[in-house]
């Protein structure tokens, strides 16, 4: 059986094509997400890699933001279930997922069944999510997946006091302007985004083993910070970005095959 997995995210589309709830047979990642041509050219990229047509697959799933706005899929699920399924798919033993995406950011609690319990959500501010990585990312003219690698070579992280991403760019421009190192000024920007993540973590009970999902689970420097703040290790696929699209193939999997 054929189930198919859509995530039309805020920034970036994904497409799991999964055969009997477990195989994955492709994968596509377009940047560009809702209100953008990204959906569509990403179902096409995973189809074409896969060599499979549209009529082939017994049954389609969409999540994220963009979820509603797809016409022709089976299902409409939530992002938060999605990611769900998609962690326990990758880590079974997984009971925490730390979600950090383009706009939002969501701590998520999980059973051993793979089905979500209780979740908490920043969706208010882009503090703390990969829209404060992308808009320094763009005022320091560094690409937002060469951020880690720069943070690593930091000797004194600079400290980001603005709580507001508009002030802290104002910040950071000014620090730079003073002469504070490049790596300083982005492992700073890291340690930043994991300490709001890692506060609203901790109004969880956060059981193990943790995960993240998300784009920005690929920032090392980020996920580092993240486990310091939170007191344990984060478990990571380099698919992490993908939970969400895969969680919704496997819903479908799950819907279908009854
Ligand atoms: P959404 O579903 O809201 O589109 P995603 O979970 O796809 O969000 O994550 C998008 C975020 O991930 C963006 O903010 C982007 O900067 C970040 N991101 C994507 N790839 C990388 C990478 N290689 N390294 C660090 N951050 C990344």
């Amino acid at each position: 059986m054929l189930t198919f997995g859509i995530d039309i995210g805020s920034t970036t589309s994904k497409c799991v094509l999964l055969r009997d709830g477990t195989e994955i047979l492709a994968t596509s990642l377009l940047v560009g997400g809702i209100g953008t041509a990204s959906p569509r050219k990403a179902v096409e990229m995973a189809l074409e890699a896969a060599g499979v047509t549209e009529a082939e697959i017994d049954c389609t799933v969409v999540t994220g933001y963009g979820r509603n706005r797809y016409e022709g899929a089976d299902y409409i699920v939530s992002e938060l279930s999605c990611h769900a399924l998609g962690a326990h798919l990758t880590f079974p033993t997984v009971r925490t997922i730390i979600d950090i995406g383009g706009q939002d950011a969501k701590v998520i609690i999980l059973g051993a069944d793979g089905k979500m319990q209780n979740f908490l959500m920043n969706d208010k501010c882009a503090a703390g999510t990969g829209r404060f990585l992308d808009v320094m990312a763009t005022v320091l003219l560094v690409p937002v997946n060469e951020m880690a690698d720069m943070a690593a070579q930091a000797t004194d992280p600079a400290s980001i006091s603005s709580t507001c991403t508009v002030f802290a760019e104002s910040e950071v421009i000014s620090q730079l302007a003073n002469g504070v190192a490049m790596p300083d000024l982005i492992a700073g920007i890291c340690n930043s985004v994991a300490v709001r993540v890692g506060s609203l973590a901790k109004r969880m009970n956060i059981q193990n083993d943790v995960c993240m999902s998300g784009g920005v689970a690929q920032n090392g420097a980020v996920r580092k910070a993240l486990e310091a703040s939170i007191g344990k290790p984060i478990l990571f696929s380099p698919q992490a970005q993908l939970f969400g699209a895969l969680g919704a193939a496997r819903y479908g999997w799950e819907k279908c095959s009854k």
